[in-house]
This record gives C-alpha cells, structure tokens and sequence, in this order.
C-alpha cells in the first residue's frame, strides 16, 4: 500500500541531487521510499497524510549503542559529578549484573530501550555485547541483540574482566568467544585505551574478527591520544568512536580513509572531558557521524537530537552537518546507503518534526520535537 505524505514545510533526503526541497511530498510503498519531489508534481496514493508544513527528514541512525545490559550505575555518575574522573572499569559493575540477568529480562531491557529510541525518531540502531565477558554470556548477547537491533557488533574486547590475565583473556576472545559469536554479528569493535586493551592486544582482536569476515569498529582516542585512530585507518575499520583526543597525524589519517570519525557528544558531557573536535575533523576533510553511545555509565541517553543539538551549540558544527551525521553519517559508519537517506530505494524510515525546519533541533534545545516517526514504512507514532 502507498502512502503519500505531502505538505512537508521542508524535506532533508541527503540525496545530493535531491538537496533540501521545500513544500515536497514522500510516497512510501511498503518498507521503501518510492518517491521524493515537490508536492505540486507527486503522484496518487492509496492513503494520503498531510504533514502540514513540518519538517521532514530521515530517521535517525544511531551507530553506537550498548543496550544489552542489566543494573544501573547512578551511584558512580553521581560521585561522577562529584568530582571523581571516569575510568574503563566501572564496565564491571554492568558486566555482574548482565551476567546476573535472565535472557528475558535482557531482552525486554534492550527493547524497552530501542523503543525509547524510536519514540524519539531514531529507526536503525546499532547495539554491542560487551557485558558478558565470557564466552556464554558474550553469545547469548549477540543472539539477543539480533533480535531486536539493525546492526550487532562483538564487543568481547571491551575491558580484561576483573581478575583475568590480559593476554589469556585475548586469547579467548579471538579463539573460541569469536567462534561462538561470530555467526550473530556482523561486526567486532575493541576498546583500545589505558585501562581497556593496547594496541598490540588491539590488533590481535581486530585481526582475528576479519580473518572470519567481520566487518571491524574501534573505541578509541576517548581518555587521552593513543594508536586507536592510526590502528582502525590501517585495518580499515568502518569507524572508529569517541575521537575526543586526536593528533594532527589522527586528523590526516582519517581525512584521507573510508574510516569515519564516529563523535559521541553525550558521553563527552557524561564524563565531563571535552567535546570530540568535530570542526577539526570536518574542515580536514573527515567523514564525521554521531551517535548516543547510550550505555548505563557513561551515557545513559538514546537521544540522538541531544547529541545533534550539542553538536551545532557547543562542537562548531552547523545544523546540516549535524542532521547529516546522524543519519546518512550513521549510515556511512554502518557502510550502508539504504538508510539515512529519504530518496526512491531508500527504506521508508521517516522522523517528521513538530517544527518548520532541522534548525529548530539547535534553535529549542531540550524540547521534544519529534511529531511522527515512521519504520520500515510502518507508523510507530
Ligand atoms: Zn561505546
């Protein structure tokens, strides 16, 4: 069935023909994007919705989540707050209470989330294990994340669990963990920091995820410079997180790559260090996305249009950057082009705003502005 949705104030397509129109139409036909252009010029439809002069854009793409958890940290943000700086092992806290939690109630967990995603226009989500560990609590992750999320990714590397030796913890990870994992993802990330894994340890991970296909992610450069931008550029990972501390030799790296520089502004602001040099980046030549990077320590939002708001008010982008990045940049971290986009063969994945214009995400921050959302061409508010 074809639904027309026309009286659209302003449509963002990310389509570098298409650009932004004004007083368009969309017609979605089952899960895809049939066409896009002024409203004058569209065709018939079988039901017709009337958008009356909102702003229209694609969903958003949130290529960095950890949502398949249990427990709460609201004591550590709070002495967080307090005064007390941020290190990789609080991961643990999360890891004892996922371990903890039955396969149901991870599962209704990780929904509940996405649905909060979703709520607020986010329609293709990326989530991680991560807070398992081990090789049966690391699988059932995987398994449950396939369920529910776009995109899952093996996150085995994210800390050396408390009492392990590193290099025998490795080892499990690129032997028999990713063995077991690997048919539910179809990506593995590793947590490359002071405190989390180095660089040669890093590199065994990576290495071992694409010699069985998997396409490669990176958290790196979040607590201080280090190799994880030079390491995910040189394995040619799909994106590499957090870029909050980068050399001038991390910026051309990534300028001159396929690797896109994945910013998290929320978690910048959750452990108070400073905001990833998007501008830098951008003016280098850079692919820059965002994403919430939304986990139960280090932010704990799902709300893309917060991190696009913190983007343009406070990281120097302007308001299409920022809309770009976190959608067709997402994309573009997630190596798709179905999604992020609103053109013919684009899936019909629709964030219609309570507003005339993108602008008005940076121009009233904090305000819900989301009016409707569509998924996959189904209406979920
Ligand atoms: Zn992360």
């Amino acid at each position: 069935m074809a639904v027309l949705i026309t009286g659209i104030g302003e449509l963002t397509t990310n389509d570098p023909e298409l650009g932004k129109l004004r007083d368009a139409a969309l017609v979605l036909d089952g899960e895809t994007v049939v066409w896009a252009g002024p409203a004058a010029q569209a065709p018939d439809a079988d039901e017709r919705v009337d958008v009356e002069g909102r702003a229209v854009l694609p969903g958003w793409v949130d290529s960095h989540t950890h949502l398949v958890f249990a427990g709460d940290r609201t004591a550590e943000f709070e002495a967080r707050m307090a005064g007390q700086a941020y290190a990789a092992g609080g991961i643990a806290v999360t890891v004892g209470a996922t371990r903890a939690a039955s396969d149901e109630q991870l599962a209704a967990n990780l929904r509940r989330h996405v649905e909060e995603a979703a709520a607020q226009g986010t329609t293709c989500l990326e989530t991680k294990t991560g807070y398992g560990l081990n090789v049966v609590d690391e699988t059932r992750s995987a398994r449950i994340a396939g369920e529910v999320a776009d995109e899952v990714t093996f996150l085995g590397a994210h800390l050396v669990p408390p009492g392990a030796d590193a290099e025998s913890y490795v080892d499990l990870v690129c032997g028999e963990m990713l063995d077991a994992v690997a048919p539910h993802v179809r990506w593995a990330d590793v947590f490359c920091e002071t405190g989390a894994f180095d660089e040669a340890q890093s590199a065994r991970v990576l290495k071992a995820a694409a010699e069985r296909g998997l396409g490669l992610r990176v958290h790196g450069n979040q607590l201080g410079e280090g190799p994880g931008v030079r390491l995910a550029v040189e394995l040619d990972a799909a994106s590499v997180d957090h870029c909050t501390y980068l050399s001038d030799a991390d910026v051309e790296a990534l300028a001159s790559s396929n690797t896109v520089a994945t910013a998290l502004p929320a978690c910048d602001l959750s452990t108070r260090q400073s905001l990833a040099p998007a501008r830098r980046l951008l003016d280098a030549g850079a692919t820059v996305a965002l994403a919430s990077n939304a986990n139960p320590g280090s932010s704990y939002t799902t709300s893309m249009a917060f991190c696009v708001t913190t983007a343009v008010l406070q990281m120097r982008m302007t308001v299409d950057e920022a809309v770009w990045s976190a959608t067709a940049g997402g994309a573009r971290a997630l190596r798709r082009d179905d999604v992020g986009y609103l053109r013919p063969g684009a899936r019909a994945d629709v964030h219609v705003l309570d507003a005339p214009s993108t602008t008005h995400l940076a121009y009233r921050p904090g305000v819900p502005l989301t009016h409707a959302v569509w998924r996959k061409g189904a209406k979920l508010r």
